[in-house]
């Protein structure tokens, strides 16, 4: 297990993160809720275990959405950056949107999941395998 610590940042840098330790299994989320949560094709996120993540700044900052019944959706309030989803289902968990580090993920996406709610203008799964609903594959590996 690599020791990796990686950073992240919202896009006016008002939130800041720290995750320390692997980032792990990660894939394409079509699904119509990150679609629109995104603003584009699909999102792309990892599970961490929240007591690895520390934030640097702006926890204050961070406003939630749920966008179904006990999920949040957690972004900047000042830049709207999404910044994590966490489920009350799981709270020891939260999946950190992988657009926000600045520092590498070092590792690449394995899946593409919800493929059946994609946007109709994203046709190319390239060479990752197509789930129409959840991906196996990203079965979330966190354990509770
Ligand atoms: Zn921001
Ligand atoms: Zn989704």
């Amino acid at each position: 297990m690599s020791e990796t610590v990686h950073r992240g940042s919202c896009n006016c840098g008002a939130v800041r993160i720290e995750i320390e330790g692997p980032l792990r299994v990660f894939g394409f989320c079509h699904c119509t809720t990150c679609r629109k949560a995104s603003g584009t094709a699909f999102t792309a996120n990892s599970s961490v275990r929240r007591e690895r993540v520390r934030f640097l700044d702006g926890e204050a900052a961070i406003a939630r959405y749920e966008s179904s019944p006990g999920t949040f959706r957690c972004f900047c309030s000042k830049c709207g950056s999404p910044v994590y989803k966490e489920s009350a289902a799981k709270p020891g968990v939260i999946r950190i949107r992988l657009g926000i580090l600045d520092t590498p993920v070092g590792a690449k996406p394995k899946a593409h999941a919800f493929w059946g709610e994609r946007a109709d203008w994203y046709d190319d799964p390239g060479s990752m395998p197509v789930y129409e609903t959840w991906a196996p594959v990203l079965k979330d590996e966190v354990e509770e």
